[in-house]
């Protein structure tokens, strides 16, 4: 929607109106009574013990096997090259008999991995760009209220209830990017939220933000934590702190949080990030709890700790909950590092403790006009066909997209070069390359964004 010309070109108060109505959905989902099923049995689950969590993993594995088993053409046929019966789970250590799904397989199965018999109702959604590819996955409405369930739990490990004043800047283009000129946010008053764009702070606009921030007083904030971190900073520098009353947290998602954004936001906010990773696959999920801690969720998904040599693990993931495509086993990009098995949280949950994530994490762009440019990755999201993809400025003036494409597939150059605009505007040269592949860093980690200048 917000990328619509109607919208684009729309007065502030109409797209005020536009934001809210669009929200007054997701509210209602919230308000659903099966929204308040699934609530109160995440709200009942995070106290189970570690033998109860295995026996529910167990449980939920197993449902989830058989039914693709029975319904998805590509589990079918994958069981059966691997001579696998889902009768055959009978512990969780036999989920390894299964093959490991990667994102190139989900991008050559296409429609086969969806359920046959759950088909008429299907939301789209794709992984964001910052993992450097755009997958186009399919959710029903049970896995999206199982995932409203469980965000509303973090708030509540948070000590904030959705619904509360809330400031939101994650990667929402809720504001044309020609627009030079404050308001840079929008109001969706059916969620009671200052939404903010993250695509156009810069040294002349921050104050602006935070004004505009400190009138609305939000309760807690959702947000990408690098233009979180970007707000704190220019509060320090000026000799500042916030000025608003009522706010209590932020809740970040989707990029791996630094020590020194935690820092500064604590020092400018005065109040603690409670770091969210999820993904849109929805496989595998980490909370903060109250004492500060990240638990991998084991009521949310199934998830393989992987060693590797340097004392890490990467993820391999089974989602619980989202019927119409289930993914199983699937070979998540981002790794952990576990607290000591013998640590056990004040919070008194038998969720394994994490003690670091080794993931994501973008550069920003700095344009011509003086913009700090977030979440780049959102240049690629939505579109079709692309393995691979890494946003690259090398020089002030040009920003490159390299682009691997599926084997014998087309992109639409035209369409990256648009989405790239709307992001970016008029005043940077854009170019598109093709490549066979993307190098990686020294330590072979994958970069979606690198800004060298
Ligand atoms: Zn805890």
């Amino acid at each position: 929607m917000y990328s619509s010309t109607f919208y684009q070109q729309s007065p502030v108060a109409v797209q005020n109106a536009m934001v809210s109505a669009r929200n007054f959905l997701v509210r209602s989902l919230r308000n659903s009574s099966k929204f308040r099923l699934e609530s109160n049995e995440v709200a009942s689950t995070q106290w189970l013990n570690t033998d109860d969590l295995a026996q529910l993993q167990l449980k939920r594995l197993q449902a989830m096997v058989g039914h693709a088993a029975l319904h998805v053409p590509y589990y079918r046929d994958l069981f059966a090259t691997a001579g696998f019966l889902p009768k055959q789970l009978v512990c969780l250590a036999d989920m390894q008999r299964i093959p490991v799904l990667t994102k190139q397989d989900i991008l050559h199965q296409g429609e086969c991995m969806l359920a046959e018999n759950l088909r008429d109702y299907r939301v789209a959604t794709s992984t964001s760009g910052t993992t450097g590819m755009s997958l186009k996955l399919w959710r029903h409405l049970h896995s999206i209220n199982r995932e409203n369930a469980f965000v509303w739990r973090q708030c509540n490990w948070a000590g904030v209830k959705l619904g509360e004043r809330r400031m939101w800047m994650r990667g929402d283009k809720i504001v044309p990017v020609n627009k030079t000129k404050p308001p840079f946010w929008r109001y969706n008053i059916a969620e009671n939220t200052i939404m903010m764009s993250a695509y156009h702070l810069s040294e002349d606009s921050v104050e602006a933000y935070v004004q505009a921030l400190e009138k609305f007083d939000p309760v807690f904030g959702m947000a990408y934590s690098a233009p979180l971190a970007f707000l704190a900073r220019y509060l320090l520098n000026a000799g500042r702190r916030y000025r608003g009353k009522s706010l209590r947290c932020f809740i970040t998602s989707s990029e791996t949080v630094t020590d020194e954004q935690r820092q500064v936001v604590k020092e400018a906010f005065g109040v603690q990030i409670f770091d969210w990773y999820g993904s849109a696959e929805r496989v595998s999920a980490i909370g903060t709890c109250e004492h500060g801690n990240y638990h991998i969720l084991s009521d949310y998904g199934f998830t393989e700790l992987i060693p590797q040599n340097d004392s890490t693990y990467t993820l391999v993931c089974t989602g619980f909950d989202n019927f119409l495509m289930p993914l199983i086993r699937y070979q998540m990009s981002d790794s952990i590092a576990l607290a000591d098995s013998s640590y056990a949280c004040l919070c008194g949950r038998h969720f394994p403790v994490v003690e670091r994530l080794i993931g994501r994490s973008e550069d920003y762009l700095l344009m011509p006009d003086g913009r700090q440019v977030f979440m780049v990755g959102g240049i690629i999201d939505g579109l079709d066909n692309i393995l691979e993809s890494q946003i690259r400025q090398d020089t002030p003036d040009e920003v490159r997209i390299l682009l691997v494409p599926v084997q014998g597939s087309v992109v639409d150059e035209q369409q990256v070069i648009l989405q790239a605009r709307q992001l970016l505007g008029e005043t940077i040269r854009i170019k598109v390359e093709w490549r066979n592949d993307i190098p990686k860093t020294s330590n072979g980690k994958f970069r979606a964004v690198v800004r060298s200048i």
